[in-house]
């Protein structure tokens, strides 16, 4: 299983399928580098998913991402590796009508093969912070003032206005 590899939903969810495995974050689209502020995507991407099918008759995901990614630290600007988890809870439909989701369950993508990187990624882009950054006692810049800046840079919002418009854009 690659990150390209299509998925085929409707025969995961009928033999109760499981995915696990790992791949490098550099596979993932760019778009994510971009709510990253990075230039290209690094890191590595840890996942296991399981596969149902739904009372409604779609097709259930959910399971447990974790992701080491390059990222710059918006307080300091030096990059660091920023630790990303995602337990997704996903319903994504085989058809191309957008059935109201089971309880509990968050809509997905209506894609009957979406590629598993594709799925991973939306869940990614939707855990990460607004505003990546060291974790306090490791950043250079708290350390040496003993203040934190109150404003954040404008510049996470914007790459992650911008991924976020393109997986819209991606829906329709
Ligand atoms: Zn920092």
């Amino acid at each position: 299983m690659t990150p390209w590899s299509r998925l085929d939903l409707e025969a995961l969810a009928d033999t109760g399928g499981h995915l696990e495995g790992r791949f490098d974050a550099a596979a993932l689209d760019p778009r994510l580098a971009g709510a990253l502020d990075r230039d290209e995507v690094t890191g590595e991407v840890r996942y296991a998913l399981d596969f149902q099918r739904l009372a409604n008759g779609e097709v259930g995901v959910r399971g447990a991402i974790r992701a080491r990614l390059g990222a710059c630290c918006q307080r300091c600007l030096e990059p660091f590796e920023l630790q990303v988890s995602a337990g997704p809870r996903l319903q994504v439909s085989s058809t191309d009508e957008r059935a109201e989701p089971e309880e509990g369950w968050e809509p997905g993508d209506p894609d009957p093969s979406p590629t598993l990187g594709a799925l991973i990624e939306d869940e990614l882009l939707l855990a990460l912070p607004l505003s990546p950054r060291h974790p306090e006692a490791d950043c250079p810049v708290s350390a040496a003032a003993g203040a934190v800046p109150k404003t954040d840079t404008q510049r996470p919002f914007t790459g992650l206005a911008r991924a976020l418009a393109e997986r819209d854009g991606r829906k329709d």
